[in-house]
C-alpha cells in the first residue's frame, strides 16, 4: 500500500516551494522506509529546481543529503532493523549486475543510477526526494550512520563529504600532500576537513578573506583570497591536487599553474558553461585534469565512518521549511555557513 508524506514542493521551475503531501510506493522486500529527520541543500538542488542543468521534472521535491531513522524494513532486509540511523545520498537505484556496480561505482551504473529525485525509477515513476518526511528506498542505497554525528551533522556527508572524500582518496591525499580546496561552501567546507583529516596541508582559494578564519578552525593551514594576485603567484607549482568545488565559471589557466608538474586539478563543481584549457597549460608539464561524480555506495559507508573517526560531520545551520526560499538565494550569494539543513519536522500538510 502506498502512504503519503509532507514535503517542499517545487511546481514548476523556480517557483517557490509549497508544502503538500506527496507520495511513497509500498515497502517492498528488499526496501527499508526512514523517517526523514533533517535534509541538506546542495547547490545541486537549486541547479536542477532551477532548470539550469537543462529540463527537469515537475513537480520536485529535492534532496539528497537525506538522513533519519529506519521506520520499518522489508521482508527480506538484512542489513537494517527499526530504529538504526541511516542516510542516502544521490542515488536510490542501480542494476547491481554491470562490472561498475560490482565494482561499487553505482553511480556510473550502464543501466543508468537512479537518482534520488529528478530522476525516473525503473517502475518509470519520478523519484522524489528528501524534503519530506519520509523516503522508501531499496536497502543497498540506505547508509548506516555511526554513533557520534549527530543526524543533522550527517546529512551534509551523503553528498557533500562523498563527493569531496571520493576524489580527495582517488589522488592519493595523505600526510606530506599539498592540498587546495577552491570554494568554501558546502562541498569546499567538507574538503577542508577530509583533505586535513588525511593528513594533508590544506589551503582554501576563496573569492575573498571573509571565511579566512573559518577556513582556518576547520583545519586550513592558509587561506587566500583568488582576487590577490601576488598570492596567487606565490603558490606557483605549489600543489599536488587543487580540489575545485566552485558552482560557477573559473578561469583555468590561473589555477592550473598553481599545480605542481604532474599533479591533479580536479572538479566537482558543476558550472553551466564549458571550462577553456590551453593544451599547453596541461602538458608542458603533465598535469591532469579530471572530474568526480559523487561516489559509489561502499565508499560512502567508509566516508561516514572515516568522518566519526575523525570526530566531525558538516558545519550546519538548521533550519524550518518555510525558510527554504530564503536559504536558496543565501547560497546562490555564497552566505551560507556552511550547509543549510531543513529540519523536516516543520513541513506542515
Ligand atoms: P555552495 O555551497 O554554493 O559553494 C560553492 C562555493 O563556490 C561558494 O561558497 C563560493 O566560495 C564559491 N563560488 C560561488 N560563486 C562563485 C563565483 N561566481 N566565482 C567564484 N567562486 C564562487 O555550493 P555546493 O553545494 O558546495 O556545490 C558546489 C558545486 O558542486 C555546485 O555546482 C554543485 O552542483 C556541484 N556538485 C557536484 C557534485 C559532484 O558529484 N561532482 C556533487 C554535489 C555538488 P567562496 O565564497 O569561498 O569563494
Ligand atoms: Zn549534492
Amino acid at each position: 500500500m502506498t502512504t503519503t508524506t509532507p514535503a517542499l514542493v517545487a511546481d514548476t521551475a523556480g517557483a517557490p516551494f509549497v508544502q503538500r503531501l506527496v507520495e511513497r510506493r509500498e515497502v517492498g522486500a528488499n526496501d527499508v522506509a526512514i523517517d526523514v529527520k533533517f535534509a541538506g541543500i546542495c547547490h545541486s538542488d537549486i541547479h536542477q529546481v532551477r532548470e539550469e542543468w537543462g529540463s527537469a521534472i515537475f513537480p520536485m521535491v529535492p534532496g539528497h543529503e537525506v538522513a533519519g531513522i529506519v521506520s520499518a524494513v522489508g521482508a527480506d532486509v538484512t542489513a537494517f532493523k527499526v530504529g538504526d540511523r541511516v542516510g542516502v545520498g544521490c542515488m536510490v537505484d542501480s542494476c547491481g549486475e554491470c562490472e561498475f556496480c560490482l565494482d561499487g561505482f553505482e553511480q556510473h551504473c550502464t543501466r543508468g543510477a537512479v537518482m534520488t529525485y529528478n530522476g525516473l525509477g525503473y517502475d518509470g515513476e519520478p523519484t522524489l526526494g528528501g524534503y519530506s518526511q519520509s523516503l522508501v528506498v531499496s536497502e543497498r542505497f540506505a547508509c548506516p550512520i555511526p554513533e557520534g554525528i549527530s543526524l543533522a551533522e550527517a546529512a551534509p556527508l551523503l553528498c557533500a563529504g562523498i563527493t569531496t572524500y571520493s576524489p580527495l582518496r582517488r589522488w592519493g591525499v595523505g600526510p606530506g600532500s599539498k592540498v587546495a580546496v577552491i570554494g568554501m561552501g558546502g562541498l569546499g567546507h567538507m574538503g577542508v576537513k577530509i583533505a586535513h583529516a588525511m593528513g594533508a596541508e590544506v589551503t582554501v582559494l576563496s573569492r575573498s578573506l571573509a571565511k579566512a578564519d573559518d577556513s582556518r578552525a576547520l583545519g586550513a593551514t592558509d587561506h587566500l583570497a583568488t582576487s590577490d594576485k601576488d598570492a596567487l603567484k606565490a603558490r606557483s607549482s605549489y600543489f599536488d591536487v587543487i580540489l575545485n568545488t566552485v558552482s560557477a565559471d573559473l578561469d583555468m589557466g590561473t589555477y592550473l599553474r598553481l599545480v605542481k608538474p604532474r599533479g591533479v586539478f580536479v572538479s566537482v563543481g558543476l558550472p553551466t558553461e564549458p571550462y577553456s584549457v590551453r593544451p599547453g597549460a596541461l602538458i608542458g608539464t603533465s598535469k591532469v585534469m579530471a572530474g568526480s561524480n559523487i561516489g559509489g555506495i561502499p565508499e560512502t559507508v567508509e566516508m561516514l565512518q572515516f568522518c566519526a573517526d575523525h570526530g566531525f560531520g558538516a558545519t550546519v545551520e538548521t533550519i524550518n521549511a518555510d525558510e527554504v526560499d530564503a536559504a536558496y538565494e543565501k547560497v546562490v550569494a555564497g552566505e551560507v555557513r556552511y550547509r543549510y539543513v531543513i529540519d523536516v519536522s516543520t513541513i506542515s500538510a
